[in-house]
């Protein structure tokens, strides 16, 4: 089977936090380095949908230990609270997902409302700031560790219609680039990865907002520019997001890395 070629052992007796865990990417993730032998802390704002990420990682790997915590990435105490209360309960960080995000409303610049402008920039790049300001305080006591931003394709190229989006998503590239040249020295790497349009709620809802009663449609449309024709899936940036929280993603540092099927190169 595919999956027995890629499940190893490379997060036995290590630590993985993510963020926006209980969905998409970040519970995709959460599976493949649990299978992996990792000790999750699962944060994210939805208890209930952490709840069922808990039960999925039951199922695919009954012997990882994991931790849920509910908060809100946006709020800087309930960031140090997430971070302390992993290191309380398992000792160390070794991978940080820093991947929560909301894609918020679509709309010309004129039209993109200062308070949209504002909650998109505070969850996806305070939220991210904050996360790598008390991450990396551990990381680098431990002298070890690596962190996983998630940008996207709209962090590195322009996309339209998503101003805050866009301006949250190039700072968090921004971010990658600046905080992985302090702390290289110390063993600690940082990345970031761009994806393209991948198949979970957040884009399901971003086609609705296109078209409601014709959303799958849109999104067969959507993806007819894409060189691979088609949506990425979750699981497939669990894999890429795996590999760079692993040790042997070391020496990478300070980039971004698109998973987009090769779109944001196409001219
Ligand atoms: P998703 O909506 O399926 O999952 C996001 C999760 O983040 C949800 O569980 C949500 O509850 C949580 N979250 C949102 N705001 C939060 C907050 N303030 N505090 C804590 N948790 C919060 O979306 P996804 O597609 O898995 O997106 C994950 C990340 O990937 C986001 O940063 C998104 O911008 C990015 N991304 C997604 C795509 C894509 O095509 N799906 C493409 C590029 C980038």
């Amino acid at each position: 089977k595919k999956e027995e070629w890629i499940v190893s052992n490379r997060f036995d007796g290590k630590v993985v936090l993510i963020t926006g865990a209980a969905s998409g990417l970040g519970q995709a993730t959460a599976l493949q380095v649990a299978k992996e032998g990792a000790k999750l802390s699962l944060v994210d704002l939805n208890s209930g949908a952490l709840e069922e990420t808990k039960s999925k990682i039951a199922e695919a790997a009954p012997n990882a230990e994991v931790i849920l915590i509910t908060a809100n990435v946006a709020d800087e105490k309930a960031v140090e609270s997430y971070v302390n209360e992993t290191v309380e309960k398992f000792g160390r960080i070794d991978g940080f997902f820093n991947n929560a995000g909301i894609e918020g409303k679509q709309n010309p610049t004129e039209d993109y409302g200062i308070e949209e402008f504002q909650k998109v920039v505070d969850i996806n790049l305070n939220g991210v700031f904050y996360g790598m300001k008390y991450v990396l305080k551990v990381m680098k006591e431990q002298g070890s560790g690596s962190i996983v931003n998630t940008a996207s394709v709209g962090g590195i190229r322009g996309v339209g219609n998503q101003s805050g989006y866009a301006a949250s998503k190039h700072g968090v590239v921004g971010l990658t680039r600046n905080s992985g040249i302090e702390y290289g020295q110390y063993g600690v790497s940082i990345k970031a990865i761009a994806p393209g349009a991948i198949m979970t709620p957040m884009v399901e809802g971003s086609l609705k907002q296109m078209d409601p009663d014709n959303w799958e449609e849109v999104g067969k449309q959507f993806v007819e520019p894409n060189p691979m024709k088609r949506f990425g899936k979750p699981e497939e940036v669990g894999y890429l997001a795996a590999f760079l929280l692993s040790d042997q993603a070391n020496f990478i540092n300070a980039t971004v890395i698109p998973i987009d099927g090769g779109q944001s190169y196409k001219y």
